[in-house]
């Protein structure tokens, strides 16, 4: 299979192999005829399979294909959760259309929205945009949806997660009927497939590789380990490992903080993304551990969503999830692009639980080990952690809660990426009953 077979445009083909792909990856390869052939589309493969290029490849074909008008309404719209994504899809929309005559914009919250309205304002083709900043400048009149003919929805299981059902449903309001919508998921939920038939129209569905499955490229181990004792666990492992770039997760923001402030005073370099974090600390944070000037990158589940960091080697589980759709997502950050990957998993007694719902998930049982001097507690209880101790504190949460009006500043930030956990539909509930 050849990028050429699937019938993009020469100067695609040429931004393509500029970027170096040989060949379509298997989501590509089942997605893109039928989005050029004009259907809807939901898509679903894993973290790191190329969906981006998916949809852009083919989006920007359908759209250079026809004239263009003296003033370039908004034609294509890409929604994404978070701003590192929005930035993400954007710089490949750049790539891909270097040789066409396509104009694209990116606009997320957390920075001044004047340069993004000034930008819109001069006509673009395509724009990708976290659905809070999209409305905000919507309201103000900064921008029309009026004529979008490709909806693009990014991440869409992250989406609901992070409560942007209501968000999504009024941005739906501001497009034509008329017009095409791709959807692409990392999981494929109930909740999924339910928003999909709401979204789209006698879609095409595809799917490239088996749901919820880890990948073979990643080795998985699981170290038992007393709770009080992981952060010596860690830092041991990396040093005497000599690791170079390594993605740690934790459950809470908290835990992030205090996790990489013990790092550095080991001599670990490190830096903490999350909700939290001013958009320049998070761009910061995320340069230098690219570049390599930072080694361990602490990160929450909703910041490290979607997070391009290619060839990752060490993905470490300092807290498993309590979903297990997560652990999936985490550990996708690994063995990307058929690089070989670790992931490991620190387990206390308290997440056995986790542990067995993460196994019957992914359908096998993880090795487990012990190191000396880093033993389980035998004492400790197995209790699952109570959800007052991590992100699920339901009552932290709506005191974070963000006004309504202060929308602009909670893309990807706390209030909305709590939702999380059994509570996840309650809270959706409550959403929409405001
Ligand atoms: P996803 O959205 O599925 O998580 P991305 O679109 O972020 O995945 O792509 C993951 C990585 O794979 C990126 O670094 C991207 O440049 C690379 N990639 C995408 N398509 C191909 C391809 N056909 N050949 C080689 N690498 C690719
Ligand atoms: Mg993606």
């Amino acid at each position: 299979m050849s990028f050429k077979l699937l019938g993009l445009s020469e100067p695609l083909l040429k931004a393509i192999s500029k970027k170096g792909y040989e060949t379509p990856s298997p989501i590509q390869a089942k997605a893109i005829p039928p989005v050029l052939d004009g259907y809807d589309v939901l898509a679903s493969a894993q973290t790191g399979t190329g969906k981006t290029a998916g949809f852009t490849l083919p989006m920007l074909h359908i759209l250079s294909e026809t004239k263009k008008e003296k003033f370039r309404p908004i034609r294509a719209l890409v929604l994404t959760p978070t701003r590192e994504l929005a930035a993400q899809v954007y710089a490949n929309v750049r790539e891909y259309s270097e040789f066409l005559n396509i104009r694209s914009a990116v606009i997320f919250g957390g920075v001044n929205q004047k340069p993004q309205a000034a930008n819109i304002r001069k006509g673009v083709d395509v724009l990708v945009a976290t659905p809070g900043r999209l409305l905000d400048l919507q309201s103000q009149g900064l921008l029309s949806l009026k004529r979008v003919e490709i909806f693009v929805l990014d991440e869409a299981d992250r989406m609901l997660d992070m409560g942007f059902l209501r968000d999504i449903e009024r941005v739906m309001k501001l497009m034509p009927d008329k017009r095409q919508n791709l959807m692409f998921s990392a999981t494929f939920s109930k909740d999924i497939k339910k928003l999909a038939f709401n979204i789209l129209k006698n879609p095409v569905q595809v799917e490239a590789t088996p749901e919820n499955t880890a990948v073979e490229a990643i080795s998985q181990k699981v170290y038992r380990v007393a709770k009080g004792l992981k952060t010596g666990l860690v830092i041991k492992l990396i040093s005497e490992g000599n690791w170079q770039q390594v993605l740690v997760f934790t459950r809470t923001k908290h835990g992030a903080n205090k996790l990489t402030k013990k790092m550095i005073s080991a001599g670990i370099t490190a830096a903490a993304i999350h909700g939290n974090k001013s958009q320049g600390a998070r761009t910061k944070a995320l340069k230098g551990f690219k570049d390599g000037s930072i080694r361990v990158m602490v990160a929450t589940d909703i910041a490290a969503r979607g997070l391009d960091i290619p060839l990752l080697p060490h993905v470490i589980n300092y807290e498993i999830p309590n979903i297990s759709e997560d652990y999936v997502h985490r550990i996708g950050r690994t063995g990307r692009a058929g690089a070989k990957g670790e992931a490991i998993s620190l387990v206390s007694a308290d997440e056995t639980v986790y542990l067995k719902a993460i196994q019957k998930l992914i359908g096998e049982k993880l090795p487990v080990e012990i190191i000396e001097g880093f033993e389980p507690d035998p004492n400790a209880s197995t209790e699952p952690i109570k959800p007052g101790q991590g992100r699920n504190n339901r009552r932290g949460q709506s005191q974070n809660r963000k006004p309504k009006t202060d929308r602009k500043k909670a893309d990807g930030n706390s209030s909305r990426s709590n939702n999380r956990n059994k509570s996840r539909s309650r809270n959706r509930n409550r959403r929409s009953n405001n």
